[in-house]
């Protein structure tokens, strides 16, 4: 590993584009996407031009103010919205819509309120036609990892906000999809919550070996999940800067505590600040 230090992580943030930990074949490719929204009151430029990739198994933070696009980037890359420009590539596979080699989780609760949390975590796999037996048993697994066996019988209306949000991570993990995305799911959380859930998600993460892209406006939360923090520009938003990770995994609440985690807040503080200051200038 290499150790960060006030000098190397400059120079990772200021003249690096490669993760080193990572390498091969991209799993997702966005290139060139943009996006402009179109209303009665005139056009919005969401996202302009855009490219990154991202590999299999990465884990991937996309970090930066409201408005500036993070949200536009997921949903086109969930099919749920259309790129003005450019395409999406799913293990070199163009995207054309919404499909469950993407596993979502928003921030909002989906879970369905009418299903206890087994039925919720293997739903995708009931519609696949797979039988009660392997549902039972991927149910039991995901349950295990998420640390809430003993609750496949509760409706979502019985779970803390918390508890609905690990049920949601072991619903899109059981689909098996190719890409987990996740748009804040831990922003509606309180701070005690969110770290303990932050960690909950780099067990699932490191079990399952899933690539996953996250996006967040927390620093913090960014840092202590990622292979790579990919910070916008404010609106309309690009991509400014991709900060590889260094920090030694497995990864647990005490490294937020480290010097080394320090120097990548502070830094990425002030690359946010720098766009947050152009936003209102
Ligand atoms: P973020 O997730 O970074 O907060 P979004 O991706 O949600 O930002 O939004 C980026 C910009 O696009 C914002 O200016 C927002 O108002 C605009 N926008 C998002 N969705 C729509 C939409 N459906 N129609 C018009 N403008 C939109």
């Amino acid at each position: 590993m290499v150790t960060p230090t006030v000098k190397n992580v400059e120079n990772i943030i200021h003249s690096s584009d490669k993760n080193t930990a990572f390498g091969g074949t991209p799993k997702l490719e966005i290139k060139d996407v943009g996006k402009i929204f179109k209303t009665k009151s005139g056009e919005t430029t969401a996202l302009e031009k855009t490219s990154f990739t991202i590999s299999e198994g990465e884990f991937v933070t996309i970090l930066g103010p409201s408005g500036c696009g993070k949200s536009t980037v997921l949903r086109i890359v969930a099919g749920l919205e259309e790129a003005t420009s450019g395409s999406v590539l799913l293990d070199g596979q163009k995207i054309n819509g919404p499909g469950p080699d993407r596993g979502m989780v928003f921030q909002a609760y989906t879970l369905y309120p009418w299903l206890n949390v087994k039925e919720n975590i293997t739903f995708g796999l009931k519609l696949q036609g797979i039988s009660q037996k392997e549902r039972d048993d991927v149910a039991r697994h995901y349950l295990q990892l998420i640390g809430l066996e003993g609750f496949e019988k509760h409706y979502p209306i019985q779970l803390s906000g918390g508890m609905k949000q690990r049920v949601a991570i072991a619903r899109a993990l059981a689909n098996d999809p190719k890409i987990l995305l996740m748009d804040e799911p831990f922003g509606a959380l309180d701070a005690q919550t969110r770290n303990i859930m932050q960690e909950v998600l780099l067990k699932a993460w490191d079990e399952s070996k899933k690539t996953i892209l996250f996006i967040t406006h927390d620093v913090e939360e960014s840092i202590f999940l990622a292979d790579s923090v990919y910070v916008m520009t404010s609106r309309p938003g690009r991509l400014k800067k991709k900060v590889p990770i260094a920090l030694e995994r497995p990864r647990d609440f005490s490294v937020k505590g480290t010097v080394e985690f320090a120097q990548y807040k502070e830094d990425l503080l002030s690359l946010i600040r720098e766009e947050s200051l152009k936003a209102i200038n």
